[in-house]
């Protein structure tokens, strides 16, 4: 019998895990430039907390949690991370301790969505939650480290969608305008739409089927039902960012599929790479009302999730290049010991340095060294050994010199400080994800 993994749950092979770890010691860098540090948690939690923070009426919770049943006990996996982050702050007394705590988190998100390309039932998303600061320089600040990073990793056609949904007050008052614009149409729109009438009508707007797209064109905006204080914060925001120079395209029918957020919502959007159409990489607002619905002190918070799977895709058929490696091959039994001591003291210099120790013919172990994408390969024979020497060759200079044994090591680090490589990774500085 054959196993095979889970629909829309992907092994991630190691040259492709290159990629993730390549985004995720961006991700890491520019967000720890912010002061954001990281926070890590499980990957099960009480079912009840995303029906308490995610929202009843979002999809995410009525359609796509995977739910683990312990006896006494309802878990779920985790669909997103805010509602756990906003568990831990609370749980911390973290209110108390600090006046703004800035978190970020990297790691798997489970949804049982029909799996396609760029969406699956397992994927990874890289978030950081800012709590504490209610003010739009804040916002502000969050979208333009998002841009940046979106840009600096290399993403073309990257776009800021901006929108606001305004506190709670503005929330009431537009529901209603909206509930008495779709009601007579309730006959022209999807099922689904009518649901959506009655326990969230914001959502009709966001709606993929063409009979809601077409009854919305006309619906009542959120904008004209903001307070002076919601204005007043969109206002500082958008303003803040055009300090800035943070190019966004306002979207009044941005609203987005958690129910959480209040006043300031966004997506990064791009057709970069291979992701096709128009897609979002990311996405996140604000969420005031989230930290005191779950018991805590009422605290200001924004926040966001970048999908990594997205961000590859977008990133098209990038080579992430292997670091450079130094290949031994060892000729004869007498070989076998001098090569094994060489190889421990060339990692020890932190090179990394493969050994090939199967008694295999130079040829096959010459083929070996290239597919590995070696840059330099050291051979030693049974003479070699006795005379306390080896073979050196630079296998992107096509050279080769006999060198002593002792002074291997420093002339390894010299040809491969001559190797650049086109991610610039640090070879151990990119470890992989939490799981
Ligand atoms: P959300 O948590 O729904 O606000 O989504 C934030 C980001 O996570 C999206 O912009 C996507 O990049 C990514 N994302 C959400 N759902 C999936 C999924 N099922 N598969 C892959 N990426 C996803």
């Amino acid at each position: 019998m054959k196993f095979r993994a889970v629909t829309g749950m992907n092994d991630i092979l190691p040259e492709e895990a290159r990629g993730y770890q390549f985004v995720e010691a961006q991700f890491r860098a520019a967000v720890e430039a912010y002061g954001f540090r990281e926070l890590r948690t499980p990957i099960v939690e009480e079912l009840g907390l995303f029906h308490k923070s995610t929202g009843e009426t979002s999809e995410v919770v009525q359609k796509q949690m995977f739910l683990l049943a312990k006896e006494g006990e309802s878990l779920a996996l985790r669909p997103e991370g805010t509602p756990s982050s906003a568990r831990v702050y609370i749980g911390n007394k973290m209110h108390g301790r600090e006046p703004i705590t800035k978190w970020f988190y990297i790691g798997p998100m489970f949804r049982a969505e029909r799996p396609q390309r760029g969406r699956y039932r397992q994927f990874h998303q890289a978030g950081c939650e800012l709590y504490g600061d209610e003010g739009p320089i804040c916002d502000a600040e969050m979208i333009d480290m998002l841009y940046r990073f979106a840009s600096k990793l290399g993403l073309s056609d990257v776009k800021v969608l901006l929108n606001t949904l305004g506190g709670p007050e503005a929330r009431v008052a537009y529901r209603k305008r909206l509930v008495d614009y779709f009601t007579p149409l309730s006959d022209q729109i999807s099922e689904h739409a009518r649901e959506r009438l009655v326990d969230n009508p914001l959502r009709i707007l966001d709606s993929k089927d063409p009979r809601d797209q077409e009854a919305s064109k006309n619906a009542p905006v959120l904008l004209d039902c903001l307070t002076d204080a919601d204005l007043a914060h969109w206002e500082g925001l958008k303003a803040a960012l055009d300090r800035l120079g943070t190019p966004y395209e306002v979207d009044p029918r941005l609203v987005r599929g958690l129910d959480y957020y209040t006043r300031t919502c966004f997506e990064v959007v791009t057709t970069s790479g291979n992701i096709g159409s128009q897609s979002a990489v990311l996405g996140g607002g604000r969420y005031d009302g989230m930290l005191s619905s779950l018991g805590g002190q009422p605290t200001p918070a924004i926040g966001f999730a970048m999908g990594i799977e997205r961000i590859l895709l977008a990133l098209g058929d990038r080579k992430y290049e292997e670091p450079s490696l130094c290949f031994i091959a060892p000729l004869g039994e007498a070989a076998g010991l001098p090569c094994l001591e060489l190889a421990t003291q060339l990692r020890a210099a932190g090179i990394w340095t493969e050994l090939d120790s199967r008694g295999n013919s130079l040829k096959s172990m010459l083929r070996r060294a290239d597919n590995m994408g070696a840059s330099v390969c050291l051979v030693m024979g049974e003479d070699e050994a006795k005379s306390g020497v080896v073979q050196f060759k630079n296998l992107g200079k096509h050279t080769q010199e006999q060198i002593p044994q002792s002074d291997a090591v420093k002339a390894v680090q010299q040809a491969l400080a001559e190797t650049t490589t086109i991610t610039g990774q640090e070879p151990a500085s990119t470890s992989g994800s939490q799981t």
